[in-house]
């Protein structure tokens, strides 16, 4: 029997992740990425909790902990520049001893790729145009490939999903707005505190600055409602937002400002979560961000790696039966992300309050909750 193929989109943290354990289960996976190659770059993020076992199960503990920041610790920053308190970093284990890791968000996409290097096909520097699927298989069209068919497409394709939009509906219907706005880019010059995450609150505002690997992250984390016209990818519109949003902030804001407005590296977006009704129709599903965002309030990137083991897994036990494999997995991965998105309000007012008394409060429960944990 011909392995049953399944084309995957996205190879950034749940893409490659499932690329893998497919590939050991039977399967003949292909991966789509709009990107134009490995690349390092982005954001700290966070293998934990479930995430934990998977890497051990893909033996890529030794290159997380090599490519792990140094941050032990938040520091607070007052308006004068004032260390005004010290929050632990949360630091849990898993049952086979291994500590989570932090790392930025390219490093970890780019160790997956590696470690489902061999297992899948990949096309890089490509996007799927247009899907169709009948009861044995899914018609694709790409935007530089020759149109193919697959048995199975999973869409792991991030928070503007393609896969969504193409079978599933227009983004609107799916994406939430958490009344927050979050934009980064990287400082070109080393931290000044290698193992703290400097922040400065001002009531419905954050900015930190992570040492991460020795290039300082910046992120300027804010409240704010939807804004009319927005457009994720119009640098000069978000560089305008984030400017407004931080008029007459103290400490080091100025001058991040001057350097947001010079940088061309800038991440910008709403903080959404995602919510679908079903994550599959017919032979196509959806994992990790597409399905599920959590955004900056969850373990979004352990959730895309354990919800990817949790579909294959399931998968390769109903080879021939996707239906149900697919509603094994959702039942199953649902449970963690749906614990993960009520928790957001309560994490989005832990690091960003909305007033002095909030900031005030945080800072203390913050210290207690973290020595605790
Ligand atoms: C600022 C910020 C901070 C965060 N902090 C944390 C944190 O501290 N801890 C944590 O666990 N998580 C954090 N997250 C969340 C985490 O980054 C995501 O949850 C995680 O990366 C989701 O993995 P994914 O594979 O589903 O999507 P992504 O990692 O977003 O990967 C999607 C991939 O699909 C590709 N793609 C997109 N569109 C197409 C297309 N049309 N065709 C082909 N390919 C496409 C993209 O290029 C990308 O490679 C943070 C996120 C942000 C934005």
């Amino acid at each position: 029997m011909t392995p049953p193929t399944v084309l995957i989109s996205g190879a950034g943290v749940a893409g490659p992740t499932l690329a893998h354990f497919l590939a050991r289960g039977g399967f003949r996976p292909t991966i789509v990425e709009r990107a134009s190659g490995l690349r390092s770059s982005g954001n700290p993020v966070d293998v934990r909790g479930p995430a934990l076992p998977v890497a051990e199960e893909l033996g890529i503990m030794p290159q997380l902990r090599a490519a792990a920041t140094h941050a032990t610790s938040m520091l607070v920053i007052d308006a004068k520049g004032r260390p005004a308190g010290r929050i632990p970093m949360p630091s849990s284990k898993s049952a086979a001893g291994n500590s989570e890791v932090e790392l930025p968000r390219g490093d970890l996409a780019k160790i997956l790729q590696e470690a489902a290097r061999g297992d899948a096909e990949l096309l890089w520097d490509d996007t799927i145009t247009s899907v169709s699927q009948d009861t044995s298989g899914v018609d694709v069209t790409f935007e530089r490939a020759a149109p193919r068919r697959f048995d199975l497409l999973v869409g792991a394709d991030g928070l503007h999903s393609a896969v969504r939009r193409l079978v599933f509906g227009p983004e609107r219907e799916f994406v939430r707005h958490m009344g927050v706005w979050v934009a980064t880019m990287p400082l070109d010059e080393p931290a000044d505190h290698p193992r703290d995450v400097l922040m400065h609150n001002t009531p419905g505002r954050l900015v930190s600055i992570h040492p991460s690997t020795g290039r300082p992250m910046v992120a300027f984390i804010f409240r704010g409602p939807m804004v009319d016209g927005f457009d994720h990818r119009d640098t000069a519109q978000h560089k305008r937002i984030v400017t407004d949003a931080y008029a007459g902030a103290g400490w080091r804001v100025p001058e991040l400002l001057a350097r947001l407005q010079a940088t061309p590296d800038l991440y910008f977006d709403s903080v959404s979560q995602v919510r679908l009704p079903s994550w599959s129709q017919g032979r196509v599903t959806l994992l990790g961000d597409a399905a599920s965002c959590v955004s900056l309030f969850g373990d979004g990137s352990s959730l895309a790696m354990a919800g990817a083991h949790t579909l294959a897994t399931a998968l390769a036990a109903s080879p021939s039966d996707h239906a149900s494999a697919f509603m094994v997995y959702e039942a199953a991965h649902r449970t963690r992300t749906d614990a993960k998105q009520r928790a957001a309000g309560l994490a989005a007012t832990m690091l960003i309050p909305k007033t002095r008394l909030g900031i005030a409060t945080r800072n203390v429960a913050a210290r207690v909750l973290l020595s605790r944990a």
